[in-house]
């Protein structure tokens, strides 16, 4: 299953669900059968044995990395174009919260050269999973793209402590606290609220950084990091004080750095 289709069955379980639901928070219906956790029995080192699904998990061009020695080099700009929508729900489902976009009609893309992406749905993870250096950040935010082609591509934006978010405050305030999802009650959320003002990043090729780990992601990661208040990034904590797979080894691929 391509990446496409994954995030077009989320979006079809979740108005399934959506249209279930007789109570503020209704059941999330996970795609992928076999449960999976980031430690234990069922943790990140045993997913590739979980399910043959989840075979990819073992692959070498996996994520997240640690960014080390990356090469300078005249990239493409980033040129997001984020409007914001009515958002449906915001899911929590069991590993992160989550919100998803992509509905017909809907526009959010990134264009990176002559590749256009369409945003499809972001996330949250407490501490991040990449590194830069050996060094994480208190949480990253990942804005998962898909282009009619099928290649995908994620922004990772990392998160500092400082000024509160007020799109992640509007977000918090419907946050289920519970595996499930809360209707978002036509609240309209531009992404472009999770961009820094400097659009330099480091680039590789990787895969999703959970189950079923599909490879062929190209991943930007923001150099500059976004704040949000002390309060935010605890109140995400509570909920998932560690969702978060390990480094993973680069096995020869290089990481580029925009100058
Ligand atoms: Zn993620």
């Amino acid at each position: 299953m391509r990446l496409g289709e994954a995030s077009m069955l989320t979006l079809l379980l979740v108005a399934a669900a959506a249209r279930a639901q007789d109570a503020a928070q209704a059941a999330y219906v996970s795609p992928w059968r076999t449960p999976w956790t980031y430690r234990g029995a069922r943790g990140s080192d045993h997913w590739s044995e979980l399910d043959s699904q989840y075979a990819p998990c073992r692959g070498k061009a996996q994520s997240p990395i640690d960014i080390r020695n990356p090469v300078k080099q005249d990239l493409p700009a980033l040129r997001f174009e984020y409007h914001g929508a009515p958002i449906g729900q915001v899911v929590n489902n069991g590993h992160t919260i989550r919100v998803n976009y992509g509905a017909p009609g809907s526009g959010d893309f990134l264009e990176v050269g002559a590749t256009r992406y369409q945003l499809t749905q972001f996330h949250f993870h407490h501490p991040s999973e990449e590194r830069v250096g050996g060094k994480s950040f208190p949480m990253v935010v990942h804005l998962m793209h898909v282009a009619r082609t099928g290649e995908a591509a994620g922004v990772a934006i990392f998160v500092k402590p400082g000024r509160s978010n007020a799109a992640v405050q509007a977000l918090w305030n419907r946050m289920p606290p519970s595996e499930g999802q809360r209707a978002a009650d036509g609240l309209a959320l531009d992404p472009a609220a999770f961009l820094p003002r400097h659009r330099g990043y480091y680039a590789y090729s990787g895969s999703q950084t959970a189950p079923p780990c599909t490879e062929g992601v190209q991943w930007f990661v923001l150099k500059e990091p976004i704040e949000l208040s002390a309060e935010q990034i605890e109140a995400f904590a509570r909920l998932y004080p560690d969702d978060v797979r390990p480094v993973q080894p680069l096995n020869g691929r290089v990481v580029s750095e925009s100058r």
